[in-house]
């Protein structure tokens, strides 16, 4: 049996908590900026025109069945996506020293990657994420057996990096541990470094041979140009680095629930890298096998349809910056709000960060006096989903905001 001191019933997930109590709010002026998910001027989902032209082109093709895939998934799927992330003239993907595995989403191939470190990582058994990081992290990496400990990120004075004391964290890292990076648009944040103090990051990480794990979920969905979104990535393997990249297609292809997403594993430059690649690729494989026998299909397909076809690539972005630009004018438009309204403290945070969130540095307390008096639910560290805003809602949220901070 399963006795309560040894399966206690664990708390509701936060995120999905929060979903629930908005839909049960009756109030017409409620306003949702829990959700990680985009939504439109009008508040509601939206399914990218270009998703509609891919699933238009595979609902017409006779040939398509719903046979298993490989267990590494779909060549056409893979490889473009490896293009996309490492970079199609990357020295990884022309050395072949690379490898690419679809997984359930983004957060498939975190888990494969954790799984896999678990298992053959000859370093340090600590992972060390961002403070805060997307909550996640670490139950999956502690999942798989390994010891998750925190480096500042957040300058709460600034609502900036904390570079300083990121820099002192990986210089205090024993050699050879595994840090897991926010490739852009860093959750729940907003706050990405520059690429200089990338530059530096990656300099300490080669100094002490620490392992780079890039979280990307967001690439551009964040700036709206998919190489710069990707920039971290790229020079860290222009670099050398050994590492790995657990990338999701759920925010910049709007494909959240079909689970598109893509693992990667890069060596360093060596002579027998294609070799030493190719038994990394064999080993995930039989992971792979193990815990989910061959990803899921339509997702993969839409985003390989639109991959490999130029035209469709070109509305891609189109959609992207669609998506991208809305979110930065919100950014603006309630900075001014707030502005206006000479709300207490300083607003330019709200333009500086970047991507789906933004890190208001509103209290707990703050937060949950703004859901009960204005119906507006957030999660309870002060992190607003930019998407959930628009022209109607930005200054009755503004005006909220301006309440309880006085
Ligand atoms: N990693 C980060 C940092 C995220 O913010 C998310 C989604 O919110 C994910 C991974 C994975 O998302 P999914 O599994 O839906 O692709």
């Amino acid at each position: 049996s399963f006795p309560a001191n040894l399966v206690p019933q664990a708390p509701e997930d936060p995120l999905f908590g929060l979903a629930r109590e908005y839909r049960a709010d009756e109030s017409p002026y409620k306003v949702d900026l829990g959700i990680g998910a985009y939504r439109d001027e009008n508040a509601k989902p939206w399914v990218l025109p270009v998703v509609h032209k891919a699933d238009e082109i595979l609902r017409n093709n006779p040939e398509l069945n719903h046979e298993y895939g490989p267990i590494a998934g779909i060549a056409s799927f893979t490889t473009k996506a490896a293009d996309l992330i490492l970079g199609s003239d990357s020295p990884a993907l022309k050395e072949s020293r690379a490898t690419s595995l679809q997984t359930i989403s983004g957060t498939g191939a975190v888990h494969l990657g954790a799984l896999f470190l678990a298992k053959f990582y000859q370093g340090g058994r600590t992972v060390y994420v961002s403070n805060p990081t997307w909550g996640n992290h670490h139950q999956i990496f502690k999942n798989v057996g390994l010891t998750v400990d925190t480096y500042p990120y957040f300058h709460k004075e600034t609502k900036g990096l904390d570079f300083e004391g990121m820099k002192e964290a990986f210089q205090n890292a024993p050699d050879h541990s595994i840090f897991v990076l926010h490739a852009c648009a860093h959750n729940p944040t907003g706050v990405d470094p520059t690429q200089d103090q990338w530059t530096e990051i990656a300099a300490i990480m080669r100094e002490k041979n620490h392992f780079p794990f890039f979280d990307c979920a967001y690439q551009g969905f964040a700036s709206g140009n998919l190489a710069r979104d990707a920039w971290a990535v790229h020079y860290f393997i222009e670099q050398g680095f050994e590492l790995v990249v657990a990338q999701s297609f759920a925010k910049n292809f709007g494909l959240y629930g079909e689970r598109a997403g893509c693992f990667h594993a890069v060596t360093s430059p060596a002579e027998d890298a294609p070799q030493t690649i190719a038994r990394i690729g064999s080993q995930l494989a039989i992971l792979q096998r193990s815990e989910i026998s061959n990803p899921p299909l339509y997702g993969a397909r839409i985003v390989s349809t639109v991959l490999n076809d130029p035209e469709l690539f070109s509305e891609w972005e189109e959609n992207l910056r669609t998506m991208s630009g809305r979110i930065i004018t919100m950014r603006s438009a309630l900075r001014s709000k707030l502005e206006e309204l000479e709300t207490p403290g300083t607003w330019n945070h709200i333009t500086d960060q970047i991507g789906m969130f933004s890190f208001t540095g509103l209290s707990e307390a703050q937060v949950m006096k703004i859901r009960e008096e204005a119906h507006v639910y957030m999660t309870k560290n002060g992190r607003i989903s930019m998407a959930g805003l628009n022209d109607s809602n930005v200054e009755y949220f503004a005006k909220a905001v301006d309440k309880v901070v006085r």
